[in-house]
């Protein structure tokens, strides 16, 4: 990676502040975790630091407090978790900038958890005063949240002006590494496969990859608009009526690179198990809620020589089985493909692993809409913040 490493800096003796994605999901008043995974996601980097001699302050979001003190999304139990994970006890600091804070910076080998960031509202207007103040706490500053990075806030982006060198985490580093690689120069042939429910969603994502890839599966709900878009019968499918032209266009800009569905899974109700079968041409009154066996032996066909897949976005209603049946087939398919894949995160990270083959996926995204901006082709603010190597 063009950017700085946390491996390429000297930790010794430093204070170095990392910020994390701890923005898990809470129960109880916000009192009990109910998954741990993004705080486990951030240990190599935390060890990494206390290893090599650094005091260590941690900062994250936690929900959406709008600028507001609110106990239910304190981080407080990620400190508690944090500290029985990494086996040393882990400070909770009351907020996370001001001389309260600044009178708890850790030592080296000690860890300091900072309150919820977006509990100031200069945080998310990346404000330059808040910025300074969160650099006053450290000598250098690692990124780990590759979710957060699509946002120039002040903790993502603004604090890199302010300290001597910027560098990417460990989670950082691999989500940039490999979503670099299937942007830019990735093992041919390679194929990416779209799903999910909208064409709006994803129109950067559909131009860029259409430029980068050698073939474009379409599947799930956005199939419908384009196939409305070449005058096909959708029936009561989901359709955006007006993004109909902007398919039409999008086809034309891609060619035969573009692949649709050649059978659907219909049926009149939108609930699981509903009664539903396979056509090639969809009827009235019935909506096509998966791809069907057909499309999966032709995606198949399309995926089997490839050296590199990138997939985002379930081929159905996965929600409601048996409407998961294509989603899970193109997981299973991805599993077993032998090429580079990479998953971006939300929905399809969802369906590999309802599929059981997560670890036979080279890289599942850990930040939804910051892994579709990437391969929409933006720069992510809080990637370019970083110091150049
Ligand atoms: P997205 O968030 O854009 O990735 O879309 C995911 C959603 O698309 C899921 O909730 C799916 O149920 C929905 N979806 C996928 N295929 C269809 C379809 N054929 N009809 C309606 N919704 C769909």
């Amino acid at each position: 990676m063009a950017k700085l490493s946390i491996k390429d800096l000297d930790l010794q003796g430093q204070r170095v502040f990392i910020r994390v994605d701890f923005n898990v999901p809470l129960a109880n008043g916000g009192k009990e975790i109910t998954s741990d995974t993004r705080i486990r996601a951030s240990l190599p980097a935390i060890r990494y630091a206390l290893d090599h001699g650094a005091g260590v302050v941690l900062a994250s979001h936690l929900g959406r407090p709008d600028g507001e003190v609110n106990p239910e999304m304190s981080l407080a139990p990620c400190a508690a978790r944090l500290a029985e994970l990494l086996g040393r006890p882990v400070k909770m600091a009351p907020d996370c900038v001001g001389s309260e804070v600044e009178a708890m910076l850790p030592a080296p080998g000690e860890v300091l958890l900072l309150e919820n960031v977006r509990f100031h509202s200069e945080e998310e207007d990346n404000d330059p005063e808040f910025s300074k103040q969160l650099a006053r706490l450290c000598d250098v500053y690692v990124n780990d949240a590759f979710g957060s990075a699509h946002r120039a806030h002040a903790s993502t982006a603004g604090i890199a002006a302010h300290v001597s060198k910027a560098a990417a985490g460990q989670l950082m580093d691999k989500e940039v590494e490999y979503l670099t690689l299937v942007t830019q120069d990735p093992p041919r042939p390679c194929v990416a496969i779209l799903g999910g429910s909208k064409v709006s969603d994803k129109i950067e994502v559909i131009r860029n990859m259409a430029k980068v890839v050698d073939k474009l599966l379409i599947g799930g709900a956005m199939a419908y608009t384009f196939m409305r878009a070449k005058g096909e019968p959708t029936g009561n499918s989901k359709v955006e009526e007006d993004k109909v032209e902007l398919a039409r266009e999008l086809l034309a800009e891609a060619g035969d690179k573009l692949v649709l569905p050649v059978d659907h899974v219909v049926a009149k109700e939108f609930k699981a198990g509903a009664s539903n079968e396979t056509v090639t041409t969809i009827p009235e009154g019935t909506m096509a809620l998966d791809i069907g066996p057909a499309t999966v032996g032709k995606f198949a066909d399309e995926l089997r020589s490839a050296k590199c897949i990138i997939w985002n976005g379930p081929m159905g209603v996965f929600e409601k089985p048996p409407f998961d049946a294509g989603t899970v087939a193109v997981a299973k398919i991805l599993a077993d493909s032998g090429a580079v894949t990479v998953v971006g995160g939300g929905d399809s990270e969802k369906a590999i692993k309802v599929a059981g083959v997560s670890s036979k996926i080279t890289h599942i995204s850990t930040g939804g809409g910051a892994s579709l901006e990437f391969l929409g082709g933006r720069v992510l603010p809080g990637v370019a913040a970083l110091t150049d190597k």
